[in-house]
């Protein structure tokens, strides 16, 4: 069993976007990513430090904005539109999920496209179904589909399940499989909580996505002998035998699991990693694509 080094893998990525950025930096283009984040939940609060970290770790221009969770729609819709005339900013990301008051799709919507760097605007996720290379591809399945082509794991044919299908992980991740190309040529079925006999379809599976939400979900009887397995799934469960009394385990019940695979991502230090050098990189094509550098 190979186990999938997403950290190692993420840090080649964060390599060649430092590259990128000081290439930029010297043409008078240092990229700039601005993160939004509205309200105090903790794990997004998280997610927002660490993006703003890795952006300034590898020299790009970060803007942090934290607006208190009773801020209006139009509050939120009226900073994406300054971000959208900001020329040092080619990167606009708000981080999910707002409030319940403030509607995700209106704020998403508001972002300019060429600035998406999550690829959830509507002309992004067009542009992924048409196969249109100029768009943006969201950050968690690109970062899957990368981890598979730098292990060397051939899609081409395969058979690709993908458990889960959310616009953020599960369709796009289905898409890049069934492209035409490296990474893709899968022949890819889409699981969810409503297949039925969902262990049968897993177990037909030489690549199997798990991207659900549910701890330690996909058990030794979904997998397929030999097959590969890559766990999205980020859940902190309860742990007495940890100090801070809890642990983040996958989608996959991995101790059950990894004997039976070819290989297998860990959680944590699998598919996590990737998300944020896809950003990274995403964030780098934007401030190209923006000044019409070419790599
Ligand atoms: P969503 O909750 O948006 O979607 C979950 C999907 O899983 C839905 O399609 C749902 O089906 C399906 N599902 C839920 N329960 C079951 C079940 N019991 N059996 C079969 N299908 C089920 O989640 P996300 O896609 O946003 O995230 C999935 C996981 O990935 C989470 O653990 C999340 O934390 C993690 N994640 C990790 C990231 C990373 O950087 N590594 C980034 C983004 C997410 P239905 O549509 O029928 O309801």
């Amino acid at each position: 069993m190979k186990l999938i080094d997403g950290k190692a893998v993420a840090q080649k990525i964060h390599a060649e976007t430092a590259k990128a950025v000081e290439r930029l930096k010297s043409l008078g283009h240092p990229p700039g990513l601005a993160v939004v984040l509205v309200g105090e939940d903790p794990a997004s609060q998280a997610y927002v430090r660490s993006k703003d970290r890795t952006c300034r770790e590898l020299g790009m221009h970060s803007l942090k904005f934290e607006l208190p969770a009773t801020s209006s729609q139009a509050e939120v819709i009226a900073l994406v539109h300054r971000l959208n005339a900001d020329p040092a900013i080619h990167g606009i990301l708000v981080q999910s999920p707002p409030p319940a008051h403030v509607d995700e799709r209106a704020v998403i919507e508001a972002i300019d496209p060429r600035k998406d760097v999550d690829g959830f605007h509507p002309v992004n996720v067009a542009k992924l179904a048409l196969g249109d290379p100029d768009g943006f591809v969201p950050c968690t399945p690109m970062g899957c589909q990368r981890l598979l082509i730098e292990s060397g794991i051939e899609t081409a044919g395969a058979h690709a399940v993908v458990l889960g299908r959310s616009m953020i992980v599960g369709k796009p991740m289905a898409l890049l499989l069934m492209q035409k190309g490296l990474g893709g040529d899968a022949t890819v079925t889409v699981a969810h909580s409503r297949t039925r006999d969902l262990a049968a379809v897993c177990r037909t599976a030489d690549i199997l996505i798990a991207a659900i939400g549910r701890p330690e979900f996909v058990k030794a009887d979904f997998v397929k002998e030999g097959a590969v397995v890559i766990d999205v799934g980020i859940n902190r469960v309860a742990d007495a035998s940890s100090p801070k009394g809890s642990k983040l385990v996958g989608d996959v019940d991995f101790n059950a699991v990894a004997p039976k695979c070819a290989a297998i991502t860990p959680v944590p230090g699998g598919v996590g990693p990737m998300t944020i050098a896809m950003l990274m990189h995403n964030t780098v094509l934007a401030c190209e694509r923006l000044h019409n550098v070419k790599r």
